[in-house]
Parts: C-alpha cells; structure tokens; sequence
C-alpha cells in the first residue's frame, strides 16, 4: 500500500456536521477541485466517541489476530487447497541441467517485465521458470467469479500503449487480465524462454564458479550468473487456522483455486450447481467482495462470515470509449501510471488523470504539500484525523442507504480509518444482503471458532454447510522464504536468506543484499508496494535491467551491497516506518499492517516511508549516477 496518513494527534474540533458525498467519476481528466472537495451531507458525529469506538473494534480484533496460528500455510493436511485447477495436463519431462545468464523466477506481470526489460536492454539469454501452467501469476490463480483488478486497467495492465492494446473496461475482468500476460507472453517472444509447471525451490551460491544453482521440484539444475526472484503476492493461499479445518466432510476451496466443476459456471456467473447448496464464506476480504454478488445470487442459502467488514465505495466500471483512447498522446500510460502515483504519494498535480474512488480517497486523506504548509503538524493531523473519520461516516451512511435489515446493515459497518486496509470498490455486494437466501453472520470480530464435520461454529451457534469457500488471502506480509517457497543458501557458509532475514528483512534499496551476489529481489521489503502494483515492479525491472545489463558491458563478475551501503538504507528504512507506527497501532489489524507482527521485525520488513514515489526516483537517481554506488563489484577475471 501507498503510506499511510499520519493522524496521532487528538481531533480539535468536538462536534462537526458533514459527511462528504461520493463524487461523480470520469473517465478522463477532472480537475483536482472535482474529486478533493465533495459536497457535505449532514450527520452529526462527535470524534472523540468515534476514536473510542475505532479503539474499541481494534482491541477486540488484536486478541483473536494475535494469536500466532490465526493463519496456516497450505502444507501437510491442507496442502491440497493449493493444487492447481486450471491446469489442463501435468507435463512429463526429464531433468533440464542448463546454464543461462539470467533466471527469472516467476510469470505473472512481474516476472515478465523483468524478463521484457532484460531482452530490451540486450540481456536475452534468460530463462523463466514458473510453477503454474502458464503466464499470468495473480491473474492465472484468482479466476472466482467476479475475479476484477481493483486498480484502472489503463494503468495497470502493463505496456498497453506499447503493444497498441485497448483495454475493454475501465476496472478488467480477470480473464482479460489473464490474456493479457499471455499477450505479452507471445509479443515479446517469452514462451519460448520459459518452463513452466516448474517450481524453483531452492537457490545455492556456487563461489568456485560464481554462478547460482536452481534446484527444482522436477529434479532440473539451473546454473545462472543472475537470479531475479519475482514471486509475487497474491499466489501463496493462507488458510485460516480454524480448529477443525481438516474435519469437514463437505466441499471446500481457497478462492483463488475455484472448483467450477462443483460450482457450474465460469468467472461472469452462472454457478447452477449451487443451487440446492448451503454454502459458506470465511473471510469478507477484497476477495470476498467480488465473490460474495454471485454466490448470493446462486446458492440457495449464502452464509458470510465476518470478522472485519471491508469499506465498500461505488465502483462505476465503464466500457472503454475507443474513439477517448484513441486519442490518447503518444506517452500517455506512462504519464497517466506517474499522475495516479504522485496524487497516491500526497502529491498535487494539476490534474486528476485516473479520477476515481483511489484517488479521491487519497486525496482527501493524505497530507498535501501544497494546501498544508501554513499548518503546524498538530493541526495538520487534526485535520486529516477529521478527513478520516467524515470519510468513513459516508461509508457506513452508504451501508444504511442501501441495506433494508437495519441489524445487517449495522454489522456490515466498519470502524477504523479506511487506509488501515485495502478500500474497497464494489456496487453489487451491499445490495446481495438484500436478498433472503443471504445471511450475514457477523463474529464481531472472534472470527469462526471452530470446524465441523458438518459445517462451523460461531459463539454458540453451529452453521450446516455443503461447502465452505476460504476467501482467507494469501502469504503477503510473512517472511519471505514462506511467502516464496524458496530458500537461498547465500556466499557465507551456512547463511540462507531465512536466517539473514529472520529478524527482519536488511537489504540496499530493496534489491539487493550483502552475502547473495548476483541475486536481485523484486519484492517490497525495504522497498516499495503502491495500489498499482505494476507501477512499482515496471520500476524495478527497469533498474534490474541496468544492473543486469551494466554488469555485462563493463565486466564486472560479481555485484553486492557493501556493509555501509545495507546498514544505511536499512536504518533509514527503520527510521522513517517509525513515522508511520502511530497510525498502524491505531489501526485495526490486517494483512496491510502484516498481521501486528513484532513491530521490529515489521519495521525492517516495512517499505520505504518516505513514499513509493520517492522511493522510485531514489532507484532514478541512482542509475542516472551511473557508478553503482554502495555495491562491491568483483570484477570478472577476463574483464
Ligand atoms: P485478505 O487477507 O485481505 O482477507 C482475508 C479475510 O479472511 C479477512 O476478511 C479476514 O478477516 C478473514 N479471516 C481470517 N481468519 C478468519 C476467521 N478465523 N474467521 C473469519 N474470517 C477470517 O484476503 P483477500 O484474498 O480478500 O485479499 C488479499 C489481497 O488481494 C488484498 O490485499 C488485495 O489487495 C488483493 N486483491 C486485489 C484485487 C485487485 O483487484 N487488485 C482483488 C482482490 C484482492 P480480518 O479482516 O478480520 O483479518
């Protein structure tokens, strides 16, 4: 996520009239006054009750997020939740025992930019291995029904302009999202560069030859000067780590491995065979919110359990017009990704390009620079404190407008500062609780206590399912050899990534770190994660590529960060997340805030505080400075 609002201080003002309207979206430029000054309804609300009530939920929620098995990997008993549905055929082969100069582990967006950018900058002797069965990461699993990407697609799907491809939707559907990467796949010549059905498990530095050994679970044994794992987020389920999981004897599935088979239907809809189903939902997640408006309109009976309520906003999704995008000037996605990211980044550009519910979001919360000077922190925090809660007022108002069961619409609420988690975005999942067959099931904040055979239970109440859908997310804020499902055994004896990092992750600007040479991270440790998730990864591929490609042209055999280098950027990185550490504990606890892991550990796993923006124009900065400053270089003895 982008940073997030500084709001420790006390709100000043006692009492206060307005909520802000929902502001109109377009599809092209709106002047910044549309979107950050909305209109005001009138509902009263007193601050200090509601920053007491925000407290409150959040201590209710530390003590079940506390617990250190509330989440599960998927390994042993419940290793099945991640096989894969949408591969056609498992492919057998023998052991690959190659060399390459580059190997880039991972196919979705991420990986393939690196890949792209590698090739642009003369790198092309790569190799991408990837465990699903094809291109895509994120958008080759999440195919739930209703599965959408959340961000713009103009800006999200990565080198539209390009390849002169027109998205067909303002906010894409998954399977197009998924096309796209195989689009990419084709256009840049990837698919004949990669393995797939392949997952790397482990990485072993090789001094004698300076080069890294890829092991995998096919028995292959890849030698690499370079090594660029590019894993991703979103691909690793979770489970939630509910006494009984293994027990129950119905159907059930993690939402980024639908059973279609059991469900009938395809990502637009139509799950027919829920018919004369009792099904259940665990989680209410950005996932859930997609999910939740089809199985309510499929199942005969939908049982939602809560233990957070998401903020849902309106989405207004719009067709693409062709003739808008045609008109679009030469530079304009890199443009338009650069405006969304300067307003996320507490930036005022002239004009809004994207002008949805992200930036209007943003820009009424965070700080900005330039109507902010002329007041002192305090008052600054004040009023980003009110901005908040006002913000959040007209969430819950939208809840009480558009849900009839006034006991519903109370448990759908949520009451904590709306950055603290993913926003969301959705005009269908208020309304299915409208619908008869759907029952909220609110666990005011317990989550569901226990599995049975024949359902769950929640307090005293036992719910009989004929299947549960675990809408439970994924391996995000863990470390990072869990995250992955690789270790990487560095150049010191003994030393794997696991162990470096086990107190936290210690790097230079992200992508590298001392003890693994030539092993350059995509990841947001020490980095960067912004909403626009390819923003942030096209970035670093760019550098990587650099690195990758200069390393080449000047001889040089081995790169690392030096000592100095790694403890700077590592402080730096402490420091500034201490910055942002009122906010998080105010904050109810979630994947966004890693879970409340130790706040040490979490510190130095953070991103950069100064903001992703910044953060991209420090890895600018230093390749324009073209000098590899704080690496150790070894250069190649032919060099
Ligand atoms: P999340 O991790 O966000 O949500 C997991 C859900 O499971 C939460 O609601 C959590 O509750 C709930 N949960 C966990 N344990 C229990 C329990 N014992 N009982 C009841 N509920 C429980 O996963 P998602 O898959 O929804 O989202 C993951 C990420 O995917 C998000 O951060 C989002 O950015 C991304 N995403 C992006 C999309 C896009 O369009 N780009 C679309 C969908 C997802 P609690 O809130 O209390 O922790």
């Amino acid at each position: 996520m982008a940073p997030s609002p500084p709001h420790h201080a006390r709100a000043s003002v006692d009492k206060i009239s307005a909520v802000p309207d929902t502001p109109q979206l377009g599809m092209n430029n709106t002047p910044l006054g549309q979107t950050s000054e909305p209109n005001y309804r009138t509902r009263s609300f007193d601050p200090l009750t509601l920053k007491q009530k925000y407290l409150e939920e959040r201590d209710k929620r530390l003590l079940s997020h506390g617990s250190k098995g509330q989440y599960r990997p998927v390994s042993g008993t419940l290793a099945h939740y991640a096989d894969d549905p949408w591969l056609r055929e498992k492919t057998e082969r023998e052991p690959i025992n190659e060399q390459c100069e580059a190997l880039i582990i991972g196919g979705g967006y991420g990986g393939e930019l690196v890949a792209i950018k590698m090739i642009q900058a003369g790198v092309t002797d790569i190799r991408i291995v990837e465990k699903a069965g094809d291109f895509g990461g994120t958008w080759y699993w999440n195919r739930y029904p209703g599965a959408q990407c959340d961000v713009e697609s103009y800006i999200y799907m990565p080198l539209c302009e390009e390849i002169g491809y027109m998205p067909s939707e303002k906010y894409a559907h998954a399977e197009e999202l998924l096309a796209h990467a195989q689009r990419l796949g084709r256009h840049f010549g990837l698919y004949e560069k990669a393995i797939f059905q392949t997952e790397v498990q482990s990485l072993h530095w090789d001094a004698a030859t300076t080069r890294w050994i890829a092991k995998t679970n096919r028995g292959d044994r890849i030698r690499a000067r370079f090594v660029v794992p590019v894993t991703g987020l979103l691909h690793r389920p979770k489970m939630p780590g509910i006494p009984g999981i293994e027990t129950f004897q119905g159907h059930s599935f993690h939402s980024s491995r639908w059973d279609y088979d059991y469900t009938g239907g395809n990502q637009k809809g139509n799950l027919s065979r829920l018919a004369n189903k009792r099904v259940g939902i665990i989680g209410t997640g950005p996932t859930a919110v997609q999910i939740v408006p089809h199985l309510a309109k499929w199942a005969k009976d939908l049982y939602v359990f809560q233990r957070t309520p998401s903020s849902v906003a309106e989405r207004n999704n719009t067709l693409t017009d062709p003739e808008w995008y045609s008109s679009l000037h030469p530079g304009w996605q890199k443009q338009r990704m650069e405006n969304f990211q300067a307003i996320l980044s507490g930036g005022r550009p002239d004009v809004d390009l994207v002008a949805d519910g992200l930036t209007d979001l943003f820009l009424r919360l965070l700080p900005r620079t330039s109507t902010d000077t002329e007041l002192d922190q305090e008052e600054q925090a004040a009023k980003r404190q009110m901005e908040n809660f006002k913000d959040m007022e007209e969430i819950r108002a939208r809840i009480d407008r558009i849900v009839h069961d006034a006991t519903t619409a109370e448990s759908l609420k949520p009451y904590y500062h709306r950055l603290c988690k993913r926003a969301c975005f959705h005009d269908d999942y208020l309304p299915a609780f409208n619908r008869p067959n759907v029952h909220l099931i609110d666990t005011n904040g317990a989550g569901v206590a226990f599995i049975t055979p024949s359902g769950v239970i929640v307090g005293e109440q036992s719910f009989e399912l004929d299947c549960i859908v675990f809408a439970s997310g994924f391996e995000m804020g863990t470390a990072w050899s869990q995250r992955s499902g690789i270790e990487i055994h560095g150049a010191q004896a003994g030393q794997t990534i696991s162990s470096k990092w086990g107190e936290g992750a210690s790097t230079f600007h992200g992508w590298t770190t001392r003890g693994f040479p030539n092993c350059f991270f995509v990841s947001s440790f020490q980095a960067a994660i912004t909403v626009n998730f390819v923003h942030i990864t096209h970035e670093q591929a760019v550098h990587l590529a650099y690195v990758v490609s200069t390393c080449r042209k000047r001889g040089i055999q081995t790169v690392q960060p030096t000592a100095t280098a790694e403890d700077t950027w590592t402080e730096e990185i402490v420091s500034k997340g201490k910055l942002q550490s009122d906010f998080q504990r105010e904050c109810t606890p979630g994947v966004v805030h890693n879970e409340k892991t130790p706040i040490e550990v979490a510190a130095r796993n953070a991103t950069y505080g100064g903001g992703s923006q910044a953060f991209m124009n420090i890895l600018r900065r230093w390749r324009e400075d073209d000098r590899l400053e704080g690496l150790d270089v070894e250069y190649s003895v032919l060099g």
